[in-house]
């Protein structure tokens, strides 16, 4: 069975690993650069990506994430997690620069601070996909490499690059794992 990595320091934790281990793998929590030695793919959840970062680097994580990456595991991130995986973050923030794009935090605005949108996903031909947004960032500028997958309001909330899914909203918040799926069969 695959094993995936759930970065453990904020979010939705518990809810990706019953999400992971109900698309039919083994989830466990990371914590230290130590924990992803073994693991075939990583998920970054949501939080604050501001927060996320500054705890990344106190543990000394930032490297060993970009590593694991580059030796072309897969990495999901959802919401603060495609914030910290894009290539830059409006405002300079520094970031993983796994995927060739800007993140614009908080992007949907202070009206839309959390909102439910029903998404065509490019890689599910059957039913729309349910997507809770909290505090939602979006993608823009992505290079010729990014495979964008949905949009709202012409605002690109999820792509792919590679072995790099990303999500502006939080699939591990509803009950439909076709994403984690996705993930796990066609990029892990
Ligand atoms: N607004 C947060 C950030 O920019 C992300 C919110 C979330 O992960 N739900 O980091």
């Amino acid at each position: 069975m695959k094993k995936i990595g759930v970065l453990a320091i904020q979010g939705a934790v518990d809810e990706h690993i019953q999400m992971i281990e109900s698309a039919g793998a083994l989830a466990f929590k990371v914590k230290h650069s130590n924990d992803l030695a073994g693991l075939n793919g990583l998920v970054l959840p949501g939080g604050e990506s501001t927060t996320m970062r500054k705890i990344m680097k106190r543990y000394d994580l930032m490297e060993p994430v970009k590593a694991f990456a580059k030796e072309g595991k897969a990495i999901f991130g959802t919401c603060a997690g495609l914030v910290l995986l894009s290539k830059e973050i409006e405002g300079g923030e520094e970031s993983l620069g796994l995927i060739d794009a800007t993140a614009v935090r908080n992007g949907f605005g202070r009206q839309k601070e959390s909102f439910e949108a029903e998404l065509t996903v490019e890689v599910f031909d059957d039913s729309p996909f349910e997507a809770v947004f909290i505090r939602a960032p979006y993608l823009i500028e992505p290079s010729d490499e990014v495979s964008v997958l949905a949009t709202v309001e012409n605002r690109i909330v999820a792509a792919k690059q590679a072995n790099i899914l990303v999500t502006a909203f939080h699939p591990e918040l509803t009950n439909d794992n076709r994403l984690m799926k996705y993930f796990l069969e066609k990029m892990v």
